[in-house]
């Protein structure tokens, strides 16, 4: 049993937007590392996997939505690799088809309501489902914090490694998609202050990114400043547009490549206003991070 997850594949890009400014764009596949533990979850989870393996437990436990990409690596994660599961949900149970799947991956899963899920940062909440499930790790929602910051670090030298794929000697900026913006940070402490990094934000301003960054840099010990955040949000978590979708339409007929409209879709349409902008000179080396959450386009995407 092997905790940790492949090394992604670097793919170069036609997309009229780059081509139009003369930037080459390549796309870092996390959405492909394995067909189901898919995105940066996994590389948030690891650490965890890793732990379980070399401790007696023989279980995680952690908490999510009945879209949550996080929960569906977990299952994903412990079916394919033959750990227990157990997933507590936010609201009262439903059927969507993340749900289904971390059904037939054999996660056990509870469904806590509203006002139970809140309770979740409550003291004790973790030890009264530990006490439950003997012999478990608990992770904390979307798997955040320090270990998966180390984690995720470990992109930036799977990028570089991964830069002989497609003939690129080097690159000059790095753009991904924020959520509590632990990815982000891993690939700042990761990078060592070598490329620009965007930050494209699922969530407006206010929602906490900022600090939860900063502080998860301070904690890795990294005073990096080459980093920026972008609004992609639209005004609020998932919100869409026509114009969102148009794009997200265009860059996957013209690469092959699937997005999702919560992060991926938004990052991509951040990086074609910038260039529609003119904001990157022509011959700009662009990696995307795909961060994968394809799963969730099944419920989330119209028609
Ligand atoms: C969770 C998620 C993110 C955000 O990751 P953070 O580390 O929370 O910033 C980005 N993209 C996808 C597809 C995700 O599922």
């Amino acid at each position: 049993m092997t905790a940790w997850p492949p090394r992604p594949r670097l793919q170069v890009v036609d997309w009229t937007p780059a081509r139009a400014a003369g930037v080459s764009v390549a796309v870092q596949r996390l959405d492909a590392i394995d067909p189901l533990v898919s995105g940066n979850k996994w590389y948030k989870l690891a650490p965890h996997v890793a732990q379980l393996q070399q401790s007696r437990a023989h279980g995680i436990i952690s908490l999510g939505g009945a879209h949550s990409n996080h929960l569906h690596a977990l299952a994903a994660a412990g079916q394919k690799l033959g750990f227990a599961t157990v997933g507590l949900l936010r609201g009262h149970e439903q059927h969507t088809p993340t749900v289904q799947d971390l059904c037939a991956c054999g996660m056990q899963l509870h469904w806590l309501g509203y006002g139970g899920y809140r309770e979740r940062h409550q003291p004790g909440f973790a030890d009264s489902w530990l006490a439950r499930y003997p012999g478990h790790l608990f992770v904390d929602e979307g798997g955040m914090g320090r270990e998966a910051v180390e984690s995720c670090a470990g992109l930036s030298e799977l990028l570089e490694r991964a830069l002989g794929d497609c003939g690129w000697p080097d690159f000059d900026q790095l753009w991904a998609a924020c959520g509590t913006g632990t990815t982000l940070a891993g690939l700042i402490v990761g990078d060592g202050a070598r490329h620009a990094i965007t930050g494209c934000m699922a969530l407006p301003h206010g929602h906490g990114i900022e600090n939860n960054i900063s502080q998860l840099l301070q904690q890795a010990g990294c005073s990096a400043s080459n980093w920026r955040l972008l609004d992609g949000s639209l005004g609020g978590f998932a919100r869409t547009s026509p114009e969102l979708l148009d794009c997200m339409a265009q860059f996957t007929r013209q690469t092959g490549i699937l997005l999702e409209p919560l992060y991926t879709g938004k990052l991509v349409l951040a990086l074609e206003q910038a260039l529609q902008a003119g904001e990157l000179p022509a011959g700009e080396r662009v990696v995307l991070v795909h961060s994968g959450g394809l799963q969730g386009r099944r419920a989330l995407m119209p028609g």
